[in-house]
């Protein structure tokens, strides 16, 4: 299993790209995320081709924003390579309807699929924008697994929901997070992130690494070159 991030940042810190990453998993390559800024930096690195699966946290400009690209790109380009957008059930109407928008039809040019079952969620409505359905997801394989938290305000939660799971063996968490106290509404705020520190191996995406407090513990995914392409 590996994960590499195609972008670390948040919604205004353009300069690291919209928080993405691929995850090699079971042997398939699955794309978490693709905000406005993915779709360019794919085509740059010239991974398009090489995505099986995709894979949305929420439906925020910097996680969705180049989703319907990525999947018109896919339909013209690459006719013979089915790549499905998998959700969970519950999600699958709502990615259809944002799709709509922009393709009228979006099951003319691509296809919803179930979770494969290496891939659990993490209902996490209304813990990171009101009202507003988002999830973390948990990568197995073997004895390994990611936890990547998506965009969620409520650290405590997100562990809870992971030791329901009763996982055996590694757990390493990506996990959103913010140096404002004032965005913690939104995102994890990373003192709060730190009290699981003893627990799990962190590391924090989603940020602005230039706004990172020298008291800050928290290793930041931007700071380790094998974390990125
Ligand atoms: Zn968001």
């Amino acid at each position: 299993m590996n994960i590499r991030f195609i972008g670390t940042g948040g919604a205004f810190d353009i300069d690291y790209g919209n928080s993405s990453a691929i995850i090699t998993c079971q042997g398939k390559n699955i794309l978490i995320d693709c905000g406005h800024t993915v779709f360019p930096k794919l085509m740059q690195l010239n991974l398009v081709q090489t995505i099986d699966y995709i894979l949305i946290t929420h439906l925020h400009d910097d996680h969705a924003g180049s989703l319907s690209t990525l999947i018109f790109y896919l339909y013209f380009f690459f006719p013979q390579r089915k790549v499905p957008v998998i959700a969970p059930q519950k999600f699958q109407q709502e990615l259809i309807n944002f799709l709509n928008f922009s393709q009228k039809n979006t099951l003319q040019f691509t296809t919803f699929e179930d979770l494969p079952d290496f891939i659990q969620p993490i209902d996490t409505f209304n813990r990171h924008y009101p009202d507003m359905q988002t999830y973390g997801y948990v990568f197995s394989e073997s004895n390994k697994h990611i936890v990547y938290s998506g965009d969620i305000n409520d650290v405590h939660f997100l562990v809870e929901e992971v030791k329901k799971l009763n996982l055996d063996g590694e757990i390493i968490i990506f996990h959103d997070v913010t140096f404002n106290e004032l965005a913690k509404i939104s995102h994890a705020y990373y003192k709060d992130l730190e009290l699981y520190l003893h627990e799990y191996p962190i590391w924090g995406y989603h940020c602005n690494p230039k706004m990172k407090p020298k008291d800050c513990k928290i290793p930041l995914v931007v700071e380790n070159p094998n974390l990125l392409f």
